[in-house]
C-alpha cells in the first residue's frame, strides 16, 4: 500500500496521465454561484454538451477553472478511481483546528452511487490516507439542489486500517454514507442576482 502524502498540494498541476477525458462529474456535482452561472449541486450544467464537453470552456466561471478533483492531484489516490469510472469523487478539503485555527489538507470523498463501494482501489486509497494521518471526510450530497452532510471518518476507520481489514473499511464507508443520506438536507440558496 503506497503511503499517502499529507503535504499541501493546492496549486500543483494535475499528475501526468490524470486527464479528465470524458469525465464531467464535477460539472454535475459542484454548486456554482457566480454572476455568469448559477447552479446547485446535482444538476447537470447547461453548458455541458453531450460528446463535446464544456461549450464555454474559454470563458468558464472561476469555480470551474480552479477546480481539480483529488484523483487528478493526489498520487496516492488510485488511478482506477477516475470519478466517472469509479463513482468516487475525491475533493481536497481543509480541516481547521478549533483551538489554533491551523489548517490541514485532507480529502472529502463522495460515493456517487451505491456501486461506488465496489470501486477498485477505494478501500486501499482511504486506508492509505488514514494511515498517513490525512483527515478523511465522507461527503454525502442531498438530493439535487440540496445541501450535503459531511463527517470525519478517520476515527471510525482506525481499527480496520490497523488490522488491514478491507471489508471493515468498506463497511465503515457504507454505514457513514447511509447515515449521511438519512440526515437532514436543506435546499441550497443561491445568491440573488440582478436579471440581465
Ligand atoms: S471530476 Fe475530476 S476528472 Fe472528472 S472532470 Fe472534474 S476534475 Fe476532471
Ligand atoms: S461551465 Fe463548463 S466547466 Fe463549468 S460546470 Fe458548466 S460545463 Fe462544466
Amino acid at each position: 500500500m503506497p503511503d499517502a502524502e499529507p503535504d499541501p498540494l493546492l496549486g500543483r498541476e494535475p499528475l501526468p496521465g490524470r486527464d479528465c477525458g470524458t469525465c464531467h462529474v464535477c460539472c454535475v456535482s459542484l454548486t456554482i454561484d457566480e454572476p455568469e452561472l448559477q447552479k446547485p449541486q446535482g444538476f447537470r450544467c447547461r453548458n455541458l454538451v453531450q460528446g463535446q464537453g464544456c461549450a464555454i470552456y474559454g470563458t468558464r466561471p472561476q469555480t470551474c477553472r480552479s477546480f481539480n478533483c483529488g484523483w487528478r492531484l493526489l498520487k496516492w489516490v488510485r488511478p482506477s478511481l477516475r470519478p466517472d469510472q469509479s463513482g468516487v469523487l475525491v475533493r481536497l478539503h481543509y480541516e481547521v483546528a478549533k483551538a489554533t485555527g491551523q489548517q490541514t489538507l485532507g480529502v472529502a470523498i463522495t460515493l456517487l452511487e451505491n456501486s461506488a463501494l465496489n470501486a477498485e482501489g477505494l478501500a486501499e486509497t482511504v486506508a492509505a490516507a488514514v494511515a498517513s494521518g490525512i483527515p478523511v471526510y465522507l461527503h454525502v450530497p442531498g438530493p439535487p439542489g440540496y445541501t450535503a452532510s459531511q463527517a470525519r471518518i478517520n476515527e471510525a476507520l482506525e481499527h480496520a486500517v490497523l488490522t488491514k481489514d478491507k471489508a471493515a473499511v468498506l463497511q465503515v464507508l457504507r454505514l457513514a454514507r447511509a447515515k449521511g443520506r438519512a440526515g437532514k438536507h436543506a435546499p441550497i440558496v443561491l445568491k440573488p442576482r440582478a436579471q440581465p
